[in-house]
Formats: C-alpha cells, structure tokens, sequence
C-alpha cells in the first residue's frame, strides 16, 4: 500500500480548479512562428480549456476501452502490483480504469485544466472521486509523497520534454517514486517510422475518435508537431519531440531500470514499422 499522498484533499481540487481557471487560455499560443516552439514548459499552454474539452472526442473512451483490451490491467497484475501512480492522467481514461480494476490509484499531471476534467470524469464515469495531485513529472516527489508499485506514463506523454535533461531528470523521479521492485510504464508514438518514413496511422489505438484526425503538420528530428481537427471545424496543434524508441529504451537503462521490455501496439513481437505505438515496460529489479 502506498504510504501517504500530498495535496488529495477537496480544498486542494478547489485550489486546483481555481488554478485552473487562472491558467486558463482561450486560446493556445504558439507565436508567430510555431515551429520555433521547442519547450518542456509549453505543454500547460497546448492544453487549453477548449481542447481539453475535446480531447475525449478525439481518443472516443469507448473505443479505446475495446482496443486496449485489459493489456494494463494485465500487465500489472502480472506483476503483483496494488498501488499506481498516474503521472499522466489527461483527462482520467487509464486512471478510471485502473480505480476500476480495483488498484490503489493516484492520478497526476502537470496541466490543472486535463485534472479538472479527469476528476469531473472520474465522478461521471462510475461516481469514483479520484485522488489527483497536481505535479510536473521533474519535480513530481517534491508534490508526491509515498511509494508506489508501478508508475503509469500513457497516451504519448512523454513526448513534451524537449531536453534530454529534462528526460533524465523526470525518469529520475519516476524511479525514485518507485518502490524497489517496482515497474515504470511508459508508452510513445512510433516516431522512428515517421521520420524515416512518413506517416501512417491504422486509427485503431488511443485515438480512436471516428469524426477525428490527428496528422503530423510537420516533423524534423526535434519537433512532430501534430494538428487535431474535429467534427465541428476546430483545430488545436500539439509541439512534440519525436522520440526514437532505441533511445527511449536507453535512457531507461541509464537511470537504473534494469530490463526493459517494448511491447509494439500491445503485442510482444512487431515488426519495426508496424506499430503506430510502442509500449515499454521497465523493471526497477
Ligand atoms: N494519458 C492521457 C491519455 O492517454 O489520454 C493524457 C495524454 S496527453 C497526450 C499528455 C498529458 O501529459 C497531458 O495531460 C499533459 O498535461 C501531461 N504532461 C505533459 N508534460 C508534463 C510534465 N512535464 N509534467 C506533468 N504532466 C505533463
């Protein structure tokens, strides 16, 4: 079980949501030249109200519950793991499937605005009052308190650090938030296709939105920047970096996981371009 949880209490979601209203941007700026945006910090500026309101139409909660299967729950299980931390909670998909499932669950994220809405989720999905705390993944124990079992970074978040530095320093507090035995769980976009390919996408996993696309407008080897477009003409862009999974997969070695296993769009064996996601497993022992 997980020891204690700092800033879970109603006040704090007050807090948060006042925060959130605070921070909160009509719309997301990107400057006069977007491609320039090249920063870990920026993410709190992507994810504004309006697209976080659309960011369930675009993954379609439904949908991505029967194309993910119970591949995590799984996972975890095999594992024998009880306590989980979501480092990035979005708008609450996994962490309302994990509190589901039955896990001891905490759900974090850098954005007050995806936190509202994933505990406004959370009680609309099944009544669950989510334990949420609002951290950045660099200074996440300076928020988090306790230890956990496995650590849960889903839907291609780690993709918004922009410096290897700030890789280093966030897998650092993955780890260490870790118990000993404990699990990391991080998922990205197949950007090594991408780059060296182009673009294809089968649709099929986390963003399973029918009415949606989500396409690279531009992708060097520092920036995939993404456009979302809706049903009703609105577009939002996300400034990414393109993550190669080799890399990703080293890092993890380099800050003391010692295995780690990739799984290509929940399966254990893929051939290198296939998967539009890949999805690593690493082990503290
Ligand atoms: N996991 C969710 C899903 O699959 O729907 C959300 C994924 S969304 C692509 C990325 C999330 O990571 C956002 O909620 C964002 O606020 C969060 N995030 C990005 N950078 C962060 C950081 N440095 N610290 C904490 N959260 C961060």
């Amino acid at each position: 079980m997980q020891e204690s949880t700092a800033g879970t209490t109603e006040a704090h979601l007050a807090g948060i949501a006042e925060r959130s209203r605070a921070e909160a941007h009509p719309e997301q700026a990107f400057g006069s030249d977007p491609l320039t945006v090249r920063e870990s910090d920026h993410y709190t500026n992507e994810y504004v109200k309006g697209f976080v309101e659309k960011w369930d139409e675009l993954i379609d909660w439904r949908r991505r519950y029967e194309s993910e299967g119970s591949f995590f729950v799984d996972l975890l299980r095999k594992h024998g793991c009880q306590s989980v931390l979501d480092v990035a909670t979005g708008t609450g998909f996994h962490s309302v499937r994990l509190v589901e499932a039955g896990f001891d669950t905490t759900s974090a994220d850098g954005s007050a605005e995806m936190l509202a809405k994933a505990f406004e989720n959370g009680l609309e999905y099944g009544g669950h009052v989510l334990r949420v705390v609002h951290a950045d993944w660099r200074w996440l124990n300076k928020d988090v308190h306790g230890k956990f079992d496995a650590v849960v970074c889903l839907g291609n978040s780690f993709t918004h650090l922009f410096s290897e530095r700030d890789r280093r320093k966030a897998l650092a507090e993955f780890y260490a938030v870790l118990k000993h035995d404990g699990i990391l769980i991080l998922d990205q976009r197949n950007y090594d296709s991408i780059l060296d390919n182009g673009y294809s996408s089968k649709h099929t996993y986390y963003y399973c939105g029918e009415e949606v696309t989500a396409e690279p407008e531009y992708v060097d080897e520092g920036l995939a920047r993404f456009r979302y477009q809706f049903a009703d003409k609105s577009q939002y862009h996300l400034n990414m970096f393109p993550l190669r999974k080799d890399y990703v997969r080293r890092l993890l070695r380099e800050v003391g996981f010692q295995q780690v296993d990739t799984y290509g769009d929940f399966q254990e064996t893929y051939t290198a371009d296939d998967p539009d996601f890949f999805i690593h497993v690493a082990s503290k022992e």
